[in-house]
């Protein structure tokens, strides 16, 4: 089986998708770590269900280390501070960073590999996070990779990020092909009843799924037309 990090969200929901469309059986873990927008982990429980339901090998595990959140709590993801609004690129979307979260959280998913006897590990780290994420880039997936060779050389665990060299509507174009069921996940950083159309990671979604001429499914025909009105306004300051 495939040991992957699910969030819930649009992008490891189409990795989710892909290995169980290409036949894999999947372990998906799927982290509390004290963020905001707790509510994706919700989302990640709709879309397993949604995968057994469609006959896909799935088993999920919610993995809950909220306890570690006041060591590494900062900026707006886990601490106090609000969510900016505007684009990924902008210097103020650094305060969306929590500190090595996925080192943290592939680590402990490296852990669960071994004891279950697993080789691989996977995670939905893409090309359009590299700006402000560094722990999305190819760069640390190689250096991760090397390191989790070195810690398992007994028993080796191989890191595996297909999606590395893709955009944000590269995956989405692929998932449209394969029937993710996107109208399941969660994107915004804010934990709201609805998606706020104005964070960095709203906007992008909106943004990917413009470039792929289709709506967005999770939404309302008129959130839509609003998420592609906020896109606009944050376009136009670039
Ligand atoms: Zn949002």
């Amino acid at each position: 089986m495939a040991v992957m990090i699910l969030s819930g969200g649009l992008d490891s929901t189409t990795l989710l998708w892909k290995l169980c469309y290409e036949g894999e059986k999947v372990y998906a873990l799927t982290f509390n770590y004290g963020q905001r927008h707790k509510k994706e982990i919700e989302h990640a429980k709709k879309v397993v269900k949604k995968a057994l339901e469609e006959g896909f090998k799935v088993k999920h595990e919610i993995v809950d280390i909220s306890s570690i959140s006041p060591l590494i709590s900062s900026g707006a993801l886990t601490g106090d501070s609000e969510v900016p609004h505007g684009f990924y690129t902008d210097e103020k979307q650094k305060i969306t960073v929590v500190p090595n979260r996925n080192m943290i959280m592939l680590s402990i998913a490296v852990g669960f590999a071994v004891k279950k006897g697993e080789k691989e590990v996977y995670y939905a780290a893409h090309k359009s996070d590299y700006a402000i994420y560094p722990d999305c880039r190819k760069e640390f997936v190689k250096a991760l990779d090397s390191a989790i060779y070195l810690a398992t050389i007994f028993t080796p665990v191989e890191l595996r990020a297909p999606f590395v060299d893709m955009t944000k509507a590269e995956v989405v174009a692929l998932g449209l092909k394969i029937g993710v069921p996107y109208e399941l996940t969660w994107s915004c950083y804010e934990g709201g009843d609805r998606p706020c159309l104005k964070c960095g990671t709203c906007l992008e979604r909106t943004e990917a799924f413009m470039l792929n001429n289709v709506k967005d499914p999770m939404l309302t025909d008129e959130e839509w037309k609003i998420a592609v009105d906020e896109y606009k306004k944050y376009e136009r300051q670039f």
